[in-house]
């Protein structure tokens, strides 16, 4: 990807800002704060919300790297025809040497609205907000298995 050196945050901010302002006109307030959030960085083994309406949310961290709400990752899962948190096929990893499974190196708070995550791989544009999450909490509830 040629332009990955060249991005402009506040555009990117803005964008994903519209994203979450979007998503929370049809998701009520207490759906989309976080009570707690646990990120098991130690365990090394995903995210867990609770959120004030009584929710609980999780991810493993493999999930969240292949959801990444950037601009970049935004339009390469468009292109390929992938769902947030789908991984890319396993053929371009063929000649991959061994990689490390994702995991955060940090996470922390983006203003009130979001989690930033800076993955072992690197990649630091992902801003996970708070209503992007819950739109893809992966609970049987929310997320149905396919029949
Ligand atoms: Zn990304
Ligand atoms: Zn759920």
């Amino acid at each position: 990807m040629s332009h990955e050196g060249i991005r402009f945050v506040s555009a990117e901010e803005a964008r994903q800002d519209e994203l979450a302002a979007q998503q929370l006109d049809r998701l009520p307030t207490d759906a989309v704060t976080p009570l707690k959030v646990r990120v098991k960085l130690t365990e090394g083994t995903g995210i867990e919300i609770d959120w004030r309406d009584g929710h609980r949310s999780s991810w493993d961290f493999r999930w969240l790297r292949d959801a990444c709400p950037c601009a970049n990752c935004y339009n390469e899962r468009g292109s390929a025809g992938r769902v947030p948190g789908e991984p890319k096929p396993k053929s371009q990893a063929l000649f991959a040497l061994y990689q490390a499974p994702p995991r955060p190196t940090e996470a922390s708070p983006v203003g009130k609205y979001a989690l930033g995550i800076k993955w072992n791989d690197g990649h630091n544009s992902g801003i996970y907000s708070w209503t992007y999450l819950r739109s893809v909490c992966q609970c049987a509830l929310c997320h149905p298995p396919r029949s």
